[in-house]
């Protein structure tokens, strides 16, 4: 593979999206940027001589046609979007790795027996709609047309609005594939975690993908002056809302070992103003498991103790569910290719799950799905910190060429 090739390709994708002040890569859902970058991969995808379309969503597909046209073929991606200041390699690894696998299949005259179909997908990040993976849920089926008409961004646009303008035309063109006809979906993506820097390994085989069950809380306490109003007749909404704070984290520490993370990651406190008691506050609360009755179980618990804390100071609160998606068990026979490849390279490896959503937990239901991670610096992610060494890609593409190339024979088949 051209290492370098791949390099060049991901500061072309880059350097026009990065902030100037502090580094960070924005393509944010369906902004200029990320739609420019839709356009260029699919340009490299018709030089690469794919046959390339826009979905309504503003997914590129591009296909390479196997041997047998008739045999389902195997789907590669990632997602061309970042989050606001993101890093040069969360999704685009996987978008330019997949391009990089057809690069070296034309390089090589190989001709597969299965077609092999890579992706861009749109809007997997949920920066702009607070809702992630959009791109992959409407291609899988997840979200439809009209679902679309009820998700709004940040400043109230809805989705469909957006897309609907965007879209293309497919000149009569059918789809390049269909979703219920697809032999296998692979994703490259960089780990965003610290597990396979510390433990020193080059590969990460997913085994599963966990997911999140996430909440709005909202402390209904009274608001009064800071100086006349005694300590015991307080009814504090945001010493309330540390206690529980406090308690969403040690219950995530208590079921640490079987793949729970717990996080409040926001807080509105109202008024917010150093002499008065604070009278109203909102958390979001973040609680994501590998397994759905485990993370349930901590669900159920985060809400008794939301209850008895609110109760024992004498406030009220609503609890409002803001949705879940179901975490996702990987395909083993995948897992076992990708394990083959690392073998023969001679790469380090490790079975691991993912705490992060991806695109690829849209496909699990569907098809044999797997996934590839390669370590990042400090396993830091969603930041322009953000580093991986050129050597850390070649070896993810490399595994991922070895795995779609025994995963596009017709003999190798999956359950
Ligand atoms: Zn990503």
């Amino acid at each position: 593979m051209n290492i370098d090739h791949v390099i060049e390709n991901f500061h072309t994708f880059n350097n026009f999206a990065r902030n100037k002040i502090n580094g960070g890569i924005n393509r944010i859902a369906f902004s200029q940027p990320e739609r420019l970058a839709a356009l260029k991969f699919s340009m490299l995808c018709q030089k690469a001589g794919l046959d390339v379309y826009f979905d309504f969503f503003g997914n590129v597909i591009a296909r390479r046609e196997g041997k047998y046209p008739n045999l389902k073929p195997i789907v590669l991606g990632s997602h061309i979007d970042t989050v606001k200041d993101g890093g040069q390699y969360d999704g685009l690894l996987g978008v330019l790795g997949a391009l990089e696998v057809v690069e070296y299949l034309n390089e090589h005259h190989i001709e597969t027996d299965h077609p092999i179909i890579i992706i861009a997908f749109a809007c997997e990040e949920s920066t702009r709609f607070n809702e992630a993976t959009l791109g992959s849920k409407y291609l899988t089926g997840k979200m439809t047309k009209n679902d679309m008409k009820s998700i709004q961004d940040n400043d109230g646009n809805v989705l469909y609005d957006i897309v609907a303008p965007l879209a293309q035309d497919m000149n009569g063109k059918t789809a390049l594939f269909e979703r219920n006809k697809i032999k296998a979906f692979l994703e490259l993506h960089i780990e965003q975690g610290p597990i396979l820097e510390n433990n020193k390994k080059d590969i990460g085989i997913v085994t599963d993908i966990a997911a999140p069950h996430r909440f709005k809380l909202q402390i209904q306490g009274v608001t009064s002056h800071s100086g006349s109003t005694p300590m015991p007749m307080r009814r504090d909404a945001l010493t309330t809302a540390a206690e529980i704070i406090l308690k969403i984290e040690s219950i995530g520490k208590t079921y640490h070992a079987q793949g729970i993370v717990t996080t409040v990651g926001y807080a509105q406190v109202y008024p917010n103003t150093m002499n008065a008691i604070p009278g109203e506050v909102t958390l979001l609360i973040d609680i994501r498991g590998k397994k759905q009755d485990i993370r349930e179980r901590v669900v159920s618990e985060i809400k008794e103790q939301i209850e008895l804390t609110v109760e024992a100071r004498n406030l009220s609160h609503q609890l409002i569910d803001l949705g879940h998606d179901e975490p996702r068990s990987l395909n083993q026979q995948m897992a076992n290719i990708t394990e083959q490849s690392c073998i023969n390279q001679n790469f380090t490896y490790r079975y691991m799950y993912s705490g992060a959503g991806h695109d690829a937990m849209n496909f699990a239901p569907i098809c044999p799905t797997s996934m590839i991670f390669i370590p990042c610096k400090n396993g830091v992610s969603h930041s322009p910190e953000e580093s991986v060494t050129p050597s850390q890609i070649e070896k993810g593409i490399q595994v991922m060429i070895d795995t779609t190339i025994e995963l596009s024979k017709l003999d190798t088949t999956l359950v």
